[in-house]
């Protein structure tokens, strides 16, 4: 699979760098006396970007002479960081946000999203407008619904309907080769399928080289699920493998999803989550977890820290949170407003619940990243009081609090999802012939990760957007 993908990289590089061939007609802007940071490599001080619609020309010193430029930016004092991505949205989970995601992501540099689950008759004409041409929008890649088993978490009951059945192997190669034909980047594999299912949607996901997202199905381990899949979400039952009692806890596990009454997929996925996810916390073995962890060494794990972690560090309390809730679309203004009232009255009360997961979570995914397992950015926006855009910053902040350094963190959020679809010849770092996404910060970010919301202006495939355009809405 990953050869087939490198071969059509060749060609759309190829592809691409045909249709970028000069017109003189073409705005050419350039960005100068500007510290360049890429997550892979040193920063480059004084520097000058030039770029032209979606292409990145030059990056060279300042002090070298540059020619036919329309227009020029001071960037003096100030960080240009690769434009940023979330790797794990929803554009279609609260049809309140739809429409303002996109001029939302701008405003806050995220340039590049991966939506991880909707319905294909609602998210693709969402994707349409966002590719349309000069849509203020960020590129996006999107997976169709959550590949579920015979029973459906995201069923449209309790939560909403974004996720599709798969009972066997010859419904789960159909729904492959209908999503490749709608045109989805990736396909994205969720909790309540069984292993032939699993093992059937991976196999047909590399018939059309397509990347896979999946949770760890309940049905199996992350040692097993994990190397078959190019992401993880959540860090979703992994505790279950870092427990020294797995086996048996797997055996609990399977027993259930053998003998249970007839129920809804939500409600059974949460008892199994209840019952077993503070024992095997609890139940914690170094030397498994090492194990565990390096059978996912090239499997990127996406761990939502800012949702797992809300019970502990609720978004809430931050000190800008009223920004956040100005800038939440009408339709889920009052929800908001209500969730954080209530929040403060009931605070007291509080114990804290969910804590425990909250602290396992930043810890694994420092060991993780420590012990060379790939780390990306995603936020799950809008679920869990996640503002789009805003939320991806917090998310920067979660993965530095976990261990990683603030470049591993940018590295998290630009390099690492760009080689989950085998982009990174065109798109993660600032270099001639990549594309034109980038954020023009006013502090180092390599300093204090905080500094990623300084942002002073957005590129996004070329166009010069300004933050207080894209929000004010009068
Ligand atoms: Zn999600």
């Amino acid at each position: 699979m990953k050869i087939m993908r490198l071969i059509t990289v060749f060609t759309t590089s190829l592809l691409f760098l045909i249709a970028c061939v000069e017109d003189p007609h073409r705005d050419v802007i350039a960005i100068t006396n500007v510290t360049v940071i890429n997550a892979d490599r040193d920063n480059l001080e004084k520097q000058t970007v030039v770029f032209a619609e979606d292409q990145i020309i030059s990056v060279e010193p300042t002090d070298k002479e540059i020619s036919d430029v329309s227009r020029v930016i001071d960037g003096t004092g100030k960080y240009l960081i690769p434009g940023l991505w979330d790797m794990h949205v929803h554009l279609t989970y609260d049809d309140a946000f739809t429409e303002d995601m996109p001029s939302l992501f701008l405003a806050y540099g995220v340039t590049s999203v991966r939506d991880t689950g909707g319905l294909i008759h609602k998210i693709k004409p969402v994707v349409e407008r966002m590719r349309a041409v000069d849509a203020n929008s960020p590129r996006v890649y999107f997976s169709g619904p959550l590949l579920d088993g015979e029973l459906v978490v995201y069923d449209g009951g309790l939560v909403p309907e974004i996720g599709s059945k798969n009972s066997d192997i010859e419904m789960a190669e159909k729904t492959v080769s209908m999503l490749n034909r709608e045109g989805v980047d990736f396909i994205k594999i969720y909790e309540m399928v069984s292993p032939e299912v699993f093992t059937a949607l991976s196999e047909a996901a590399s018939k059309y080289n397509l990347p896979i997202a999946a949770h760890v199905p309940l049905s199996m381990t992350a040692s097993i699920a994990g190397p078959e899949v190019d992401s993880m979400e959540h860090l979703r039952n992994v505790e279950l493998d870092c427990a020294f009692n797995s086996a048996e806890l797997h055996e609990e596990r399977l027993g259930v999803l053998n003998s249970h009454e007839e129920v809804a997929g939500l409600t059974l996925r949460s008892s199994l989550h209840t019952m077993q996810r503070l024992p095997a916390i609890k139940n914690y073995d170094e030397e498994k977890c090492n194990r565990t962890m390096d059978n996912l060494k090239s499997t990127i794990q996406v761990p939502t820290l800012r949702l797992n972690s809300f019970s502990m560090y609720p978004g809430y309390e931050r000190e800008d949170w009223q920004s956040v809730l100005d800038n939440v679309p009408e339709g889920a203004k009052e929800k908001w407003i209500l969730a954080t009232n209530d929040w403060f009255e009931q605070k007291k009360d509080q114990d804290w619940y969910g804590s425990e997961f909250a602290k396992w979570s930043l810890e694994l995914t420092g060991r993780m990243n420590k012990r060379g397992v790939p780390i990306g950015a995603g936020t799950d926006t809008p679920i869990g009081y996640a503002l789009p855009g805003y939320s991806l910053h917090t998310e920067l902040e979660f993965l530095v609090e976990a261990g990683l350094s603030p470049i591993e963190a940018l590295y998290a959020a630009t390099i690492r999802p760009a080689e989950f679809f085998s982009l990174q010849d065109k798109m993660g770092t600032i270099e001639p012939n990549k594309v034109a996404d980038m954020v023009l910060l006013d502090a180092n970010p390599t300093e204090d990760i905080r500094n990623t919301r300084q942002i002073n202006l957005v590129i996004s495939k070329g166009k010069v957007l300004f933050p207080k355009d894209l929000i004010d809405k009068d």
